[in-house]
């Protein structure tokens, strides 16, 4: 995946639109989704207010990110947190890997982590041998099946009960078919406790790292994440380096975002807050902790005024529920680990354009995301520079294969566009071509995905000047 040469998003498109089942699922959630939002922020005014203070805190973080970070790591030290920075994905699973084989782990149990879907950490333990299980309910579902997630917080939002059902019988030994979601919520409990209980190693993703006490916070409703950072003794979290923020007045105004926006709750049912390993005396809890800051890219984000507002993002996943195009297709269809919006403009960043920037063309700029978004991203601007940085060869490309869209005929065309509409003259002679062919639409060659589906524009047989002219009113 993420590999020019084995990603096809056109064909990937195709076959989610093919699929009524998919579109029914999808539809289904995501209005269960914007539903929930919508009733947790009632008052608009108020979700305004809040929205710019989550902007500020984050905006306010990245402004001083290496100094915090580097906080971030005196106070995690302190308290007896052990931290560990890795540039790309590669250095990420090689600590993660190191940590395993120092304890000599055959198994990790894991939280719901983005980061480490990123890293496709499940995969690189797999070739050394190392199980990972997933432990949130709808990654088991998932992992069950061999898939990867749909969305960023609802990973097997793209399933339905009854195919949930199906998969617990057919992949569970001894489990008899049920659809009650009690009954499979249970069967998930069954099989994951005695994972659990004999896991040395837990792993689990950050939501917010606070630099001034050196803790780290993770929300989530299952308990699981909780189970995986509290039972084994060695906790891993992983991080993007843009997780930290300065203090925990911070906290507030972004949780109440995160969780508001990523399932409609006013509180998730645990917030977890990480400081330090097992102390003498404690009863629980693991007996080392590792952090892992991941950079990937995002230093690189950081370094452009613009395209650093990447950074800010919760990871709260509504930009997806929001999406006429998540929505008609999911996630898999993106063929990345982000999907929608979020994924259109990260993903290029992090691959490079000539690898991921055909992401940045799924979307008809109609606005909803960046009007979602609570710590306003401005992500339809983002697309459109990367769609821009796409076709720019000249030199000034920030984002990594930038340029690569760029082609002879194309430029022809909107030079003769550009010419066209400079000239008075030509522009005349193209208008009456068009008053001419332009019912006409072509509906072979490169247009006709475009044109099938359209209606022709009706193109005025005769322009105003012509018309005042023939009907005696001076056009003058
Ligand atoms: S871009 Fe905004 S809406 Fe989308 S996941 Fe990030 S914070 Fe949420």
């Amino acid at each position: 995946m993420g590999n020019k040469t084995t990603f096809d998003f056109e064909a990937n498109i195709d076959g989610a639109l093919e699929d009524d089942q998919l579109r029914k699922n999808l539809r289904k959630a995501m209005d269960i989704l914007v539903d929930k939002r919508r009733t947790v922020f009632p008052d608009s005014t108020y979700l305004e207010q809040l929205r710019s203070a989550g902007n500020a805190v984050k905006r306010r973080a990245l402004k001083q990110l290496p100094q915090l970070l580097e906080q971030l790591e005196a106070n995690c030290t302190k308290n007896g947190i052990q931290v560990h920075w890795a540039e790309d994905t590669n250095e990420a699973n090689r600590i993660v890997l190191d940590i395993m084989q120092r304890h000599d782990a055959p198994a990790i149990v894991k939280g719901k982590s983005m980061v480490s879907e990123e890293m496709h950490l499940n995969h690189f333990l797999d070739e050394q041998g190392i199980e990972a299980i997933e432990t949130d309910l709808g990654e088991f579902i998932i992992q069950l099946n061999h898939e990867t997630p749909s969305h960023i917080i609802v990973p097997a939002i793209h399933k339905n009960k009854e195919e949930v059902a199906a998969i617990f019988h057919e992949k569970i030994p001894d489990t008899p078919y049920t659809e009650n979601v009690e009954e499979l919520t249970a069967i998930a409990r069954r099989v994951l406790r005695k994972r659990f209980a004999a896991a040395k190693v837990g792993l689990s993703g950050v939501n917010f790292a606070i630099a001034e006490t050196g803790t780290l916070l993770l929300v989530e409703n299952e308990g699981n994440g909780r189970m995986c950072t509290t039972v084994p003794e060695v906790h891993v979290a992983v991080m993007g380096l843009e997780k930290v923020i300065e203090k925990l007045a911070d906290v507030p105004p972004l949780l109440r975002l995160l969780t508001g926006s990523a399932t409609g709750q006013t509180i998730t049912t645990y917030v977890n807050m990480i400081t330090s390993p097992r102390r003498p005396g404690e009863k629980d809890g693991p007996k080392e902790v590792h952090l892992v800051i991941l950079d990937n890219g995002r230093s690189r984000m950081l370094a452009d005024p613009e395209l650093r507002q990447t950074l800010l993002c919760i990871r709260c996943g509504t930009c997806l529920n929001h999406c006429p195009v998540y929505v008609r297709i999911g996630g898999h269809a993106y063929g990345h680990v982000y999907p929608g919006p979020i994924g259109k403009i990260l993903t290029p960043q992090m691959e490079g354009l000539d690898q991921a920037g055909v992401l940045a063309t799924a979307s008809s700029l109609c606005g909803a995301c960046g009007e979602v978004c609570p710590v306003k991203i401005p992500i339809p601007d983002l697309i459109r520079r990367l769609r821009n940085e796409s076709y720019d060869q000249d030199g000034s490309a920030v984002v990594e294969g930038g340029g690569y869209k760029k082609n002879l005929a194309e430029t022809l065309v909107w030079k003769g566009w550009e010419l066209a509409n400079r000239s008075p003259l030509l522009n005349e002679m193209g208008t009456r071509l068009a008053g001419k062919v332009g019912k006409r639409m072509p509906r072979v060659g490169p247009l006709k995905k475009w044109t099938r589906v359209r209606t022709s524009p009706r193109v005025a047989i005769a322009s105003l000047h012509e018309r005042a002219r023939n009907e005696g009113v001076s056009d003058e």
